[in-house]
Parts: structure tokens; sequence; C-alpha cells
């Protein structure tokens, strides 16, 4: 039985990663569940999975959470801890040989972070981790061992491809996208563009900001840092193509030019259970699973945008320069997409806080855990101001 712990337990991937450990009973066995404040769906999820561990994001959801299992008559003995210690407990602990990191933002890194040190089993499916932390991560994990497992349906599909080859005979990486709900708007319009038309994605069911993320494509720009941190390769190694169906989620051109490419359903579950079970295929008998590409006719591909699209250009600029800039450019988007979803800020002007934001940066680089989560604080403080300033221009 493989131990699992699983970081972002009431998110969407947590959810769908039960799933996949409900349809295998026999594999794995949930130690431990990290949620933020979803008490109700933790303490549900703690009743059927019955782990040893359950961390809630801060002290004061503790009590509400005791009273959630109170009321489902749950009397199992199991730690209730807090905050990012009770999340580096949750990943460390012995019995977990595999941690799902899946909780928003940079708040898993930490406990992320440890488990990689750890020597951990890592299903990433946390693109921050990569994205602010990757030189760290990526060169703590080939000291402890620790293995990391793509999630990201992108970065899965090229492990995947990568099964056909090695990574010296990769010529370039291929990631490929929806375009978004945005694809054939035109850019007079962005202006206008609210909250619920950038909320409604095409493919996918996801969070607000992964979903905002894929409307102005800075999801791709974030997954060029993550590809290049997961795979070693040059940032001009990696290229994004637009895919409307998403039925290839990456392929390789290998330098025979051979070109390998995944397709599967967009459904989470297939990535998740790959990184699960990997290097085993194990059967699903769940027909929704099946691809049927009669069905789907015909597939589409054309080149992103990147006049419409800046943040594509923004995202493959932080990694260029290097540094703090992924982890300012990170930090940046999200507190912009925040003021975008609370109406303080248009649509187009997400890029323009970002870009701002990372002429702010100084040239740093990090030498701890610490560094980065300073440095994260501080890009949020000058995005904030940046929107403040925006918005004054703009009133
Ligand atoms: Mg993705």
């Amino acid at each position: 039985m493989q131990g699992l712990c699983i970081l972002g337990a009431t998110g969407s991937i947590g959810e769908s990663c039960l799933r996949v450990v409900r349809s295998l009973p026999d594999r794995f066995r949930v130690v431990a569940l990290c949620a933020g404040t979803n008490v109700k769906l933790v303490a549900q999820q703690a009743s059927e999975f019955k782990p040893a561990l359950v961390a809630v994001s801060s002290w004061e959801w503790v009590e509400p959470l005791r009273r959630a299992l109170e009321e489902r008559g749950y009397r199992e003995p199991m730690r209730i801890t807090a905050e990012s210690e009770g999340q580096v407990e949750a990943a460390t602990l012995p019995e977990v040989d595999t941690v799902v990191s899946a909780s928003h933002g940079v708040t898993g890194l930490l406990a992320t972070y440890a488990a990689v040190q750890a020597g951990k089993r890592i299903a990433l499916a946390n693109k921050e981790t990569l994205v602010v932390a990757g030189e760290m991560v990526t060169s703590e994990a080939s000291r402890s061992g620790a293995q990391i497992l793509p999630v990201d349906s992108e970065h899965c599909a090229i492990h995947q491809c990568l099964r056909a080859g090695e990574l010296r005979e990769v010529r370039r990486l291929i990631l490929t996208g929806s375009g978004g709900p945005f694809l054939n708007t035109p850019i007079k319009k962005f202006e206008s563009i609210t909250p619920e038309e950038a909320l409604n994605h095409p493919v996918w069911r996801m969070g607000g900001r992964i979903t905002v993320d894929s409307a102005t494509l800075m999801n791709k720009g974030l997954e060029i840092i993550e590809a290049h941190w997961l795979f070693g390769l040059k940032p001009e190694q990696i290229e994004v193509m637009i895919h409307p169906e998403s039925i290839i989620h990456s392929m390789i051109e290998f330098k025979d030019r051979c070109v390998m490419a995944q397709l599967a359903v967009a459904d989470m579950r297939i990535p998740i259970q790959y990184a699960l079970t990997y290097p085993e295929r194990v059967a699903t008998d769940n027909d929704g699973l099946a691809l049927d590409l009669t069905s789907v006719g015909r597939l589409n591909f054309r080149l992103p945008d990147v006049h419409r699209f800046p943040c594509l250009r923004l995202g493959r600029a932080a990694v260029e320069e290097g540094g703090c800039l992924p982890c300012v450019l990170n930090a940046a988007d999200e507190v912009a997409v925040s003021a975008f979803l609370e109406r303080r800020l248009p649509f187009p002007s997400i890029p323009r806080v970002i870009e701002k934001t990372l002429r702010r940066a100084p040239e740093a680089h990090f030498n701890s855990i610490n560094d980065v989560i300073e440095c994260d604080r501080e890009a949020r403080l000058w995005a904030g101001e940046i929107v403040a300033n925006s918005m004054q221009q703009g009133a």
C-alpha cells in the first residue's frame, strides 16, 4: 500500500485525487489530508478515508473541524493540526510515501520542499512550487532522491512522451493549450471583459486564478518555467501551440524530427493516476475516460498571438532572466488576477501590472526557501501598489 498525503485535499485536484484513490482501494492509503478552510468537506473526506492526520490552514479552523467530525459521529483517533508547520508534519510522516502537492499559490511550498528533503515521491500539481523555487527544489530532489512526477496535464504528457527517447535526444517540447475563452476575441473588446466571462473556460473546470491564467495565457507562461525545471531544457527549446480541442496534452519533437504526442480526454484523473502509479499503467474500467477520436473528428493547431496575450512573453522573459524574476512574476500575477476578479482592474491591465512589477524587481538569487517567501511577500506589496496607482489613474 502506498501512503498518501494530499496537500490541497478540498480543491479540484484534491477531489479528483480522492476519486482515483476510491477507484483503486487496494493500492493507496490516505495518511494525511491538508486543507484550507473548507472544514465541512475535509471532515467528510476524513470520515471516508480515515487518515492519521488532518491539517487545516489556521488554528481558528481546528474547533470547527472537530465539531464537523462530531456531527458526523466520527470517533477514530486522528491528529488535528494547522498552519504550515502542520502541513510540513503531514508531508514528512514516515508512513507517507507520496505527497500530492495540490494546494493553491505558494502556501504548499514549505510542505512540498520538506517532502522533497525527506525524499518522498512528489505528485506535483501545484505549478508555483517550480515557478518560484525551481532551482532549489530540483537540486534538493537530486540530492535526496525524491522523484517529482508532474500532474499538470502538459508536463505529464511530456513525461510520457519521454518514455520514447532520451532527454538528450529532444529537439523541442511543444506545450499545447486550449487558448482559453478569448482565443477569437478581438483585442478592442478586451477592455470590457468581465470576471464571469474570464471564468468560463471552454475545456477545464478549475480554480479561479488558474482559470483567469488560462484566459490571459499566463498559465502557459508559467508552464514554460515549470517545464524548464522539470526536464532541464533551455527556455528556447520549449514552445507553445494553441490546440482548442485539448486532446493532445503536449508533444516532443526529437532530434530526428519524429514527434511523440500524448492524447487523452481532458480529465485530471488521468494524469493523477499516472503520477501515483508510475512506472505502472493501471487499468481503469471507467468508460467515461475513454478517448473516442471519431467523435472528436478534427484536431486544430495554431501559434499563440503574443500581441493579444503578452503574459506568454512575460513568462518566457522571466525564466530567461532567471534569479528572482519567476517568483516576482507569479506573485504579481496573483495580485493582478485577484484585482481583476474583484473588478478593481480591467483585463488588459493584468499583464501591465505584471510587467511594471518585474521592472521593480532587483537582481537577486535565492539561497534559502525563506528568501523565496520574502521575495514573494515583497513582490505582492509592489504589485498591490501598482494596482492602486493604476486605479487612481483610471479614475
Ligand atoms: Mg496545465
